[in-house]
């Protein structure tokens, strides 16, 4: 697996507000919005394109354009939804496959209540929206529907991770497979399975306590 570290300033800016327990839903939907766009930037700079020539006003320009097939974007339900804008407004052609997961709180292991994948994936590049890789029992369980599918290439973009939930994917994955994309890598898991200091609950934080 490859990790790739987004510290950038604007990015752990941004991040430092959204762990701030003062910082409201709102407020954490547009930071969270913010996050994908940039932290998008790098995930997409393996993208598929081809050299085209442009003529502009004044001659002719080398230049590039993405070429097929359409890259998937999988949001992981039901945190990495409040991902999803920021990723499809830079790749508006992508088509949207969906994966929702829960996590029994005593057990801490994830099981699957939605799938809305294409039955085969061969040849396409896919991008996993999930804002915390925690223990990475929810994502090694999405990437493997994901690699029993065909895709060719997957990047994982979230906003935090646990050392401990990127051991587990290394693990699950050797080689460069899978790309992580991520905001910062905290200190560890505490007892209930978060990150410390992490942000607290995700998809509690986005879309209210339910
Ligand atoms: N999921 C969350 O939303 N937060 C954590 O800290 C871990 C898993």
């Amino acid at each position: 697996m490859r990790t790739l570290l987004a510290d950038h300033p604007l990015v752990t800016h941004k991040l430092t507000k959204l762990r701030d327990t003062r910082t409201d839903t709102a407020t954490f939907r547009t930071l969270t919005d913010e996050l994908v766009t940039l932290l998008a930037y790098e995930a997409t700079r393996e993208i598929r394109v081809a050299s085209i020539y442009v003529t502009t006003p004044v001659g002719t320009a080398t230049g590039a354009q993405l070429t097929g097939p359409r890259p998937l974007i999988v949001p992981v339900l039901r945190a990495g939804i409040g991902m999803l804008d920021g990723m499809t407004r830079l790749l508006p052609m992508a088509s949207v496959g969906f994966v929702g997961m829960v996590r029994d709180e005593e057990s801490l292991v994830a099981s699957t209540y939605a799938n809305r994948l294409p039955a085969r994936l061969d040849g396409r590049e896919v991008f996993v929206l999930d804002p915390m890789l925690a223990t990475g029992g929810t994502l090694v369980t999405v990437i493997s529907m994901l690699r029993d599918r065909g895709a060719d290439a997957i990047t994982v973009i979230c906003l935090l991770c646990a050392p401990e939930g990127l051991a587990r994917i290394d693990e699950a994955f050797p080689g460069d497979y899978v790309r992580v994309v991520t905001g910062a890598v905290d200190e560890r898991l505490n007892e209930k399975g978060y990150i410390v200091p992490g942000l607290g609950d995700a998809g509690d934080r986005l879309f209210g306590e339910i």
